[in-house]
């Protein structure tokens, strides 16, 4: 059939947009204005503010500066407090650090005392009433050992399996241990305010057990009048057991790898890694992979081949987005980390479009089931579409954003515009895979095949003359739950 319509090149098109977000942690290393600008040319989405450090002064500026930043370039992104939630750190020493011997006694006291060799302060108080003897203390990300032989009183008596030396304020896990600490404390509830004051899009919670803690985190910002969204940290055993609660009451959540990975055997975390994935995906909700994916690059220019693999394979498992922690905050090349997570994910993503391998429609819903929730089929539905009419775009219009969450978990083949008047929606679709977020002014239009064309003008997915998908309508709550699909000439 002649045609005189030129369409634009769809692989320019399908790859002009990376799929799979990256959140960049500030710190030292990149919390001034110029890094910042940098940061968002290479690539980053959402940036993460670690709450374990600095002072409420330093935040405020960096989220004025990712805030500045985002209004000058013109790009949505998101903004994430993590609050550090009950982590247990050891204490100080006289002599800033202790040497452990292998197979030596130590004891480990709940008294706010110095360390001397021999003696480990505990910042958590009531260490000496939650743990059992013949349980694990794992000090310094685990690096170090030690098994609980007696406990008197506040004194409790180790004897050391791994040794090593032992620094002021290190971190302290008690992988078998079930403790009584809040998961939200004084200290995060302070972090919570700020983040309110700051309009956060996004709080990170660490150390969740279960839904209570999540629930407990979310009245907190109730009562205060913010709808910030919560992003539930996996990382202890509970919050892998109590994993589908938790999930069904977050907004995304974090395969927080540091923490699992002492908490349960290192070895476990990958498979965990991939199951969360495709949990998260199954209910609609975004997940970050976080923690050592370019660690070598704090003080070396070039990644390690090995974490070179690994934010592929996160990639290839289908994680919405993957983050930098020390290598962004406190590393020596921030930027070049940026530039090399997005070269290694644009490498993978190119492969996976033109082998029509983004989403795997056997993946959506509960293949045990014969029917498929409305969601699920709706959202395979569109998968398909976008798939088999290879498709230039699918336009998103949506209020909460609920409806690019949705069709962001099949992984379409066709970029996602997530249409928006609200900006903070925007901010947090920034975090969704595929999904880019487009601001418009209501009311723009009512009519969707004129919506289509304006955004189509704006982003230049395709010709006119060419077919576009709309979706439409998902609410979380199933009586409003309405799904529209469309299929228009622009
Ligand atoms: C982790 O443990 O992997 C993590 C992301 O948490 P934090 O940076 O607070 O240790």
């Amino acid at each position: 059939m002649h045609t005189d319509i030129t369409p634009l090149d769809i692989e320019e098109v399908a790859l002009r947009w990376r799929r799979t977000k990256i959140v960049a942690t500030l710190g030292p290393a990149s919390d001034t204005a110029e890094m910042i600008e940098k940061l968002f040319d290479a690539g980053a989405d959402a940036f993460r503010i670690n709450m374990s450090h600095g002072e409420h002064d330093s935040h405020r500026a960096q989220v004025n500066l990712v805030r500045d930043t985002a209004v000058q370039k013109q790009k949505h992104v998101a903004i994430i407090m993590d609050l550090c939630g009950p982590k247990i750190r050891v204490g100080r020493f006289e002599e800033e650090q202790i040497l452990l011997e292998e197979d030596s006694e130590v004891i480990i006291t709940s008294r706010d005392v110095m360390g001397t060799p021999g003696l480990i302060p505990s910042q958590y108080q009531n260490l000496h009433k939650d743990i059992q003897l013949g349980e694990r203390i794992l000090l310094d990300d685990g690096n170090l050992e030690l098994t609980a032989t007696a406990i008197d009183g506040t004194e409790i008596s180790c004897r050391v399996v791994h040794g090593g030396i032992l620094k002021n304020n290190k971190g302290m896990n008690l992988p078998d241990s079930s403790l009584s600490v809040p998961s939200f404390t004084e200290k995060d509830k302070r972090d919570a305010k700020l983040a309110i004051e700051l309009e956060a899009d996004f709080v990170a919670l660490s150390f969740v057990r279960d839904k209570d803690d999540v629930l407990n985190l979310q009245n907190f910002l109730q009562q205060h009048g913010s709808g910030i969204q919560i992003i539930s940290k996996i990382e202890k055993p509970e919050a892998v057991t109590n994993i589908h609660e938790i999930l069904a009451c977050s907004y995304g959540i974090m395969v927080a790898r540091g923490d699992l990975g002492i908490e349960l055997p290192a070895e476990r975390v990958p498979l965990l890694q991939q199951e969360l994935i495709q949990l998260a995906r199954d209910y609609s909700r975004p997940v970050i992979v976080a923690t050592q994916m370019l660690e070598s690059m704090i003080t070396h220019s070039r990644p390690t081949r090995a974490e070179v693999g690994d934010v592929a394979s996160a990639a290839l498992s289908g994680t919405d987005a993957v983050m930098l922690s020390g290598e962004t905050a406190a590393g020596k090349y921030p930027v070049l980390a940026v530039e090399t997570m997005n070269k290694v994910l644009r490498e993978i993503e190119a492969h996976q479009w033109k082998h029509n391998s983004f989403g795997d429609a056997k993946k959506i819903g509960d293949s045990t089931s014969d029917i498929l929730p409305v969601r699920d089929a709706v959202a395979r539905a569109t998968l398909n579409l976008a798939s088999d009419m290879k498709l230039q775009g699918i336009i998103i219009p949506t209020r909460s954003g609920t409806t690019a969450r949705v069709i962001s978990a099949a992984r379409p083949s066709a970029p996602c515009i997530g249409v928006c008047s609200d900006i903070q929606v925007n901010q947090r679709m920034a975090l969704n895979w595929g999904v880019i977020p487009v601001l418009v002014y209501e009311p723009q239009t009512h009519d969707w095949r004129t919506l289509c064309e304006l955004i189509n003008k704006q982003v230049k997915l395709t010709e006119s003359g060419h077919t576009v998908l709309l979706v439409s309508g998902f609410n979380d709550d199933p009586a409003l739950n309405e799904p529209v699909i469309k299929i228009l000439m622009v």
